[in-house]
């Protein structure tokens, strides 16, 4: 069976790993208009789903969630963090607005260890809280997973290619099964509207003595990644297409996070960042589609729309993707 996969961001390669797994005798080939500038990269990487994301029920966003868990954790347990760009990490979470922020039912269910901050804890960083969480998570740096991932394919023997499409039917005659990784690009690919944009800028800064995660409100954090340095974050624009830096954001970004940890003012600024989230209006689209051009029909299934939350979610969409496809052929009665 040939197998084409669109996207080289997180949702595309992750998928591609677990075919290769899953599926072995498939002939799989990857296509992506850009590799490396892609918002997977600009993530700040930490496994956390907030409250807004959401799969077609609650039952299949929690396995989502898990099986992501389950396939990084394996990971990290695997290869060392500066390669692979996946470790463990702890976690605090504070709130003054309401407890409910700190709170999220989904990854308590996932994480190992998810509890209330003690009144010592909600002192310890710049300014006084009056909620907080504390857990046991993952990062996942863009800079190491995403080159990891590429080599990890041209092993297997998946060809990774560099090619914008302007239509999956493109793909129609030479693959039986596309799968739509292509994030953001949905919106014209499939001409998808519900997909749109959210800007997201983050400063990355030379911090190594920041071993923890610390998250504030008004989407403030700082999130340590495998190679000392850390990603302050952020804002989130709607519908905003802009990528230039924005000096305003900058400031504001520093000073919000400076406030959340004062020994930042030490710390060196190495980049400034801008991804669009590929936020999809009713939720991540995993789902199949069949498509035709004039000689040839094939099978798509659409795997994107992860907004702000596509690197903790990618594995689980990836899996849950490769069994609606082998659900599919097994009843249509095609070999697999
Ligand atoms: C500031 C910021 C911080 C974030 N932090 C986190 C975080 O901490 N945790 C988290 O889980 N998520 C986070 N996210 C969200 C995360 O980055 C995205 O959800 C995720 O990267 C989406 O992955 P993707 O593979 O769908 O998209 P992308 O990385 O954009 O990949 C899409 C791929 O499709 C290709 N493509 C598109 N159209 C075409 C076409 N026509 N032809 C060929 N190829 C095409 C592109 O070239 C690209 O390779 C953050 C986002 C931002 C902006």
């Amino acid at each position: 069976m040939n197998v084409a996969i669109v996207g080289g961001g997180i949702v595309g390669l992750t998928t591609a790993l677990q075919l290769n797994n899953d599926m072995r005798n498939c002939n799989i080939n990857v296509f992506a208009a850009n590799y490396d500038d892609v918002v997977s990269y600009t993530a700040a990487g930490l496994f956390r789903a907030g409250h807004s994301f959401t799969g077609p029920s609650e039952e299949i966003t929690k396995k989502w969630i898990k099986d992501s868990y389950e396939y990084y954790n394996n990971i990290s347990n695997n290869y060392e963090a500066i390669h692979c760009g996946v470790k463990k990490s702890d976690a605090y979470m504070f709130a003054n607005s309401s407890p409910t922020v700190v709170e999220n039912p989904l990854m308590e269910s996932i994480l190992p260890f998810y509890r209330k901050v003690t009144n010592d804890e909600l002192n310890m960083v710049g300014k006084k809280w009056k909620y907080g969480s504390y857990f046991e998570t993952l990062v996942i740096q863009g800079k190491y997973h995403l080159p990891w991932a590429r080599n990890k394919l041209k092993e297997m023997g998946t060809k990774v290619m560099l090619k914008k499409l302007t239509t999956l039917n493109e793909l129609a005659d030479d693959y039986d099964l596309i799968i739509n990784c292509s994030g953001l690009g949905a919106r014209e690919l499939c001409n998808d509207r519900r997909v749109v944009p959210i800007r997201g800028q983050v400063e990355r800064v030379r911090a190594p003595w920041i071993k923890t995660t610390f998250y504030g409100e008004l989407d403030t954090y700082i999130i340590p990644g495998v190679d000392g340095t850390c990603t302050l974050g952020s804002t989130r624009n709607f519908e905003s297409m802009r990528m230039e830096v924005c000096p305003h954001d900058a400031k504001s970004i520093r000073e919000r996070c400076e406030d959340l940890v004062p020994s930042l003012t030490k710390s060196v600024t190495l980049e400034y960042r801008v991804g669009l989230r590929p936020h999809r209006e009713n939720g991540v689209r995993v789902e199949i589609e069949k498509i035709s051009n004039d000689r040839r029909k094939a099978i798509v299934v659409h795997n994107y729309g992860h907004g702000g939350y596509g690197v903790t979610s990618a594995p689980g969409t990836a899996k849950y993707a490769i069994e609606l496809a082998r659900d599919f052929h097994k009843s249509s009665n095609a070999k697999l």
